[in-house]
Formats: C-alpha cells, sequence, structure tokens
C-alpha cells in the first residue's frame, strides 16, 4: 500500500559524553521519535557500534524507511571524514582507526554522514538555535575540552582532510597549560568547565569541585572563585578576537553547560575581545549563548543531510 502522507525526515546520531543518542527529525526540526543508548563505552567497540546502528535501525523501522532523508552521525574527537574515521578520541579509544562511516553504512545498507560532535552542535544551532537568521557562525562549545564549529553558507566548514574547526587547541596562554595535542596553552586547557575545576583546585578552593560548585562559590562572593571566571573569560576573548580578525563572521556562539556562568565570565571575555579586535569594536559582530543546550549535536546530526544539498 502507498502511504498518502508520507513524513520526510531525517536520522541523527549524536555519540554524547557518557551515552549514545538519536532521533528521527522532520524537515521542520520536530521531533517523531528518539532513543537513548545505555551501552557503557568501556563495554567495547563491537558494543558501541552495535548500539549506534540499534538505534538508527529502530527509529526507521518506527517511522518508516521511505520518508528517510539521510543519516547524520556526530562523533567526538579528531576525524578524518574523508575516509569515515576517528584518529583520536580521548573519551572512547576503542573507535580509533575503525572505519566507523563504512562500518555503520554497511550493517545499515544506507549511506551515512559522519561529523564531528562540535560542528554538528554548530550546524544545530545554525539550524534551529541561535544562529537560525545567519548563513555564517562560529560556536565554541565548553565541556571537558573546548569543541570548535565553523559554519559558513550554512554548511560546516571542513577542510581538505575534514579536520577544521578544532578551536579548542588555539594558543591562548604561549606556555601555558600542556594538552593532550601536543600543545601547551590551548583555550581548552584555560576556559573549559575542566578547566575551571583545575584552577580551583590550583587556587586551594577544592580538590574536587564541580565547576558549578565553582560558580556557587562567585555568585557568593568569593574573589578567588571569581578570579577563574575572569581568567575563562579572557582566554575565550583571545579566542574569539582572533576568530573575528581571520572570518568577520556576524555571529560567534558559547555553548556547554557552564553558560549557566555567563554573567561571571562575559565582562573579562567582551573586554578582551574588544581590546584584540578592531572589527568587534567597531561593527555589530555578535557574541551570544547557545540555544539548544546538549540536543545541539542531536539536532545537527540530523540535519546534516539536508545541509550537503
Ligand atoms: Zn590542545
Amino acid at each position: 500500500m502507498i502511504r498518502s502522507f508520507m513524513t520526510e525526515y531525517s536520522i541523527g546520531l549524536d555519540l554524547g559524553g557518557t551515552n549514545l543518542r538519536a532521533a528521527a527529525i522532520d524537515r521542520k526540526g520536530n521531533m517523531l521519535a528518539s532513543v537513548a543508548g545505555k551501552t557503557a563505552y568501556s563495554a567495547g567497540r563491537e558494543a558501541i557500534v552495535g548500539e549506534m546502528a540499534e538505534a538508527i535501525a529502530s527509529l526507521r523501522h518506527e517511522i518508516g524507511a521511505p520518508g528517510l532523508d539521510g543519516i547524520g552521525v556526530a562523533v567526538p574527537g579528531f576525524i578524518a571524514l574523508e575516509k569515515g574515521v576517528i584518529l583520536n578520541c580521548n573519551n572512547i579509544s576503542s573507535l580509533e582507526n575503525f572505519p566507523i562511516r563504512d562500518e555503520l553504512s554497511a550493517r545499515l545498507n544506507a549511506p551515512v554522514i559522519l561529523e564531528n560532535d562540535a560542528n554538528a552542535a554548530a550546524l544545530g544551532e545554525k539550524w534551529i538555535g541561535a544562529g537560525k537568521d545567519f548563513e555564517d557562525l562560529i560556536m565554541l562549545t565548553l565541556g571537558t575540552g573546548v569543541g570548535g564549529g565553523i559554519i559558513t553558507h550554512g554548511k560546516v566548514l571542513r577542510g581538505y582532510l575534514g579536520m577544521a574547526g578544532e578551536l579548542g587547541h588555539i594558543t591562548v596562554v604561549p606556555n601555558g597549560n600542556p594538552c593532550g595535542c601536543g600543545n601547551r596553552g590551548c583555550v581548552e586547557k584555560h576556559a573549559s568547565a575542566t578547566a575551571v575545576t583545575a584552577m580551583a583546585k590550583l587556587l586551594g578552593l577544592g580538590d574536587a569541585l564541580t565547576s558549578k560548585e565553582v560558580y556557587d562559590l562567585a555568585v557568593a562572593g568569593n574573589e578567588k572563585a571569581r578570579t577563574i571566571f575572569e581568567a575563562q573569560g579572557e582566554a575565550l576573548g583571545i579566542t574569539l578576537a582572533t576568530l573575528i580578525n581571520a572570518f568577520n563572521f556576524p555571529l560567534y556562539l558559547i555553548a556547554g553547560g557552564v553558560i549557566a556562568a555567563w554573567d561571571l565570565f562575559a565582562p573579562a571575555m567582551l573586554a578582551e575581545t574588544r581590546r584584540r579586535s578592531f572589527t568587534f569594536r567597531t561593527t555589530d559582530t555578535r557574541i551570544e549563548p547557545a540555544q539548544l543546550g546538549n540536543q545541539a549535536g542531536l539536532y545537527g546530526a540530523a540535519y546534516l543531510p539536508w545541509s550537503e544539498i
């Protein structure tokens, strides 16, 4: 039987910090169905890849194959998109150097578009979030690291190997904290949520504070805690000024749980950006918080098949 009303939709999967989430999302951004994975990443590659394929297949079965426009998958780490391989991934090392795109595609008998999770998050915000009125934007996602995504002409800027947008590794302190990438003083070592808690430890505020607890201390008037967010703001400002000077995009978004502390780090961030960027000082260039929270990557992954048209 031919269905008279076929829903045009896409399936997105985001391999997040602790587990995977997948959703069937229609062309307008309505979430039709979603699933969350339960597999611990420590369970190994076969368990993870198996759960990814199952999640996508179950959504395709639920909504129906005829309306499916494509499948987008967002994964963390340095990714060689041309080859569909994760080169380096601190969170899920079992997936490194494994042809994950082709493996998923073979199991699903359908093409799969792979993307870096921070790029996907930026694309999600461009589609239906804080960047929906813009064709060109850059997003920095502050979490355990700092993820970066560059959207231009409505699409992810990928570079010749698909490794563009690794903005978390821009140097903000020439001989600063060592980073897993081999550099020192990367912005992710000075402005991520992890950096906030590391600074709190260094300043003797506590060994195991969460960034939320550091935030609460700062709000309560603790001077040391306040300087942490100022340092975070300065590191972000240096990064943003560099990006604004290079790209002249109209919008720069900051995402991640720490944007709850926006009022604490934004003044230093904006002052530093003004100091270092003539363009920012003299134009209506905007720096704003993102809107989709931890759903951005999921929406961006689902939008991948349509963004490539
Ligand atoms: Zn680095």
